[in-house]
């Protein structure tokens, strides 16, 4: 049996600064627990265009098609905004995410006890929260015809369509039901059935797969503007959320602060199973590419290393490796470990990007 393929895409900006840190993290596992990948890497965003003109070329998207999983960094950067919207960086993103139809997005907001100070609510408001946001990603507003800037005579209006139809909703409902069984056993569906056709098609179409398919797992539905206020309120009331693309870019965000900050937040995206049971999938940090500290060697590359806990648990059955790496990044944040997005002015000498990398390393060694 070959090893499983894991295809890494630094990208741009801090993204292979990050990207590093992973992949001492990689051998280790292989070394010390004889998890072996192949690993493969290749150019992504900007840095892609610089050498193909484009941000992901055939070859780099076909790679994707055929690997176990992606791993991304970060694309994007001020050096590219002038570029034509066809070849930005992010387009290079959107491909792989249209390509692969990664259409189930999976968000984690979970706050280490180490960092509840860090969240802009109250520490008992938001330690020990566990939460799961699943958003629709290739379907909704983003992504529906008709579209565009016209002009009405005298003034420009500019259209987007939310469309879905029930095979999309009801794909993304079973991957929030499935993660749901294998977590706090709820499902909150949030959209705005008061005031929009699809999201009465949305509520419809989330309880008949409930009522046939996982009546085991407990279902509400809300709106998804009291969603935000109860994420703020009570987040701790939640365990899975699904939501459409829209709702979901917001609410994710919104979810993402309750935990202090964008270094430490990974994400998974997902799309059907292959033959073999894997589903395509990419992995990669929340954040962006961090041009403001790219080069200096303060990013954190926590986000990015729980992508591959996430990567270790999603695509490589490996649930109990995936705890043992996140455990390690607790263990060193609960002994005082901060790259510099984690400390006030006030809090002495931050560590930079490697030595983060240095003493999670050292915590997977005392693991064993
Ligand atoms: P950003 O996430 O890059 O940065 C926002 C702020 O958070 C910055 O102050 C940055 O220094 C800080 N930050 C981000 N990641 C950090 C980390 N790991 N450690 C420490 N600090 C971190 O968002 P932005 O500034 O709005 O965008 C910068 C570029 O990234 C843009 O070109 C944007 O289009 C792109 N972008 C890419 C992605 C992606 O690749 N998925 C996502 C968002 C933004």
């Amino acid at each position: 049996m070959s090893n499983p393929s894991i295809l890494i895409l630094p990208g741009d900006g801090i993204g292979p600064e990050v990207m590093a840190q992973v992949t001492r993290i990689i051998d280790w596992f292989g070394e010390k627990r004889d998890l072996k990948f192949d690993v493969e890497t290749d150019l992504v965003g900007g840095a892609a265009y610089d050498k193909h003109g484009v941000p992901l070329s055939d070859e780099t998207m076909a790679r994707a098609m055929e690997v176990d999983a992606v791993l991304l960094g970060a694309v994007g950067g001020p050096k590219y905004d002038d570029l034509d919207f066809s070849v930005k960086p992010e387009r290079g993103l959107l491909r792989l995410r249209k390509e692969m139809d990664l259409f189930s997005n999976l968000r984690p907001a979970q706050c280490f006890d180490a960092l509840a100070d860090f969240s802009s609510l109250k520490k008992d408001i938001v330690s020990g929260l566990d939460i799961m946001i699943v958003r629709e990603l290739t379907s909704g507003v983003y992504f529906g015809e008709p579209r565009g800037i016209h002009k009405e005579g005298n003034e420009r209006v500019g259209i987007n369509t939310q469309r879905y139809t029930e095979s999309e909703i009801a794909r993304v409902a079973r991957s929030a039901f499935e993660l749901a069984r294998k977590r706090g056993n709820k499902v909150c569906s949030m959209e705005k059935a008061n005031v929009m056709e699809s999201g009465i098609l949305w509520r419809d179409v989330v309880t008949e797969i409930h009522e046939t398919e996982y009546p085991d797992v407990e279902l509400s539905h809300m709106y998804a503007d009291n969603g935000a206020m109860q994420l703020v309120r009570a987040p701790k009331q939640f365990d899975v959320i699904v939501t459409d693309n829209l709702f979901g870019d917001v609410l994710s965000d919104c979810a993402a602060m309750l935990t202090g900050s964008l270094g430490m937040l990974p994400s998974a995206s997902l799309g059907l199973p292959n033959a073999d049971g894997r589903p395509k999938a990419l992995y990669e940090p929340v954040h962006g590419s961090a041009p403001d500290i790219t080069g200096q060697g303060k990013a954190n590359p926590i986000a990015c290393i729980l992508s591959f806990a996430m990567a270790l648990r999603y695509s490589f059955d490996q649930g109990d490796e995936a705890t043992r790496l996140e455990k390690a990044v607790e263990k060193v944040l609960a002994d005082g470990a901060r790259t510099a997005d984690l400390m006030g002015p006030e809090d002495g000498t931050p560590i930079s990007t490697t030595q983060m990398g240095d003493v999670i390393l050292e915590a997977l060694d005392a693991s064993l």
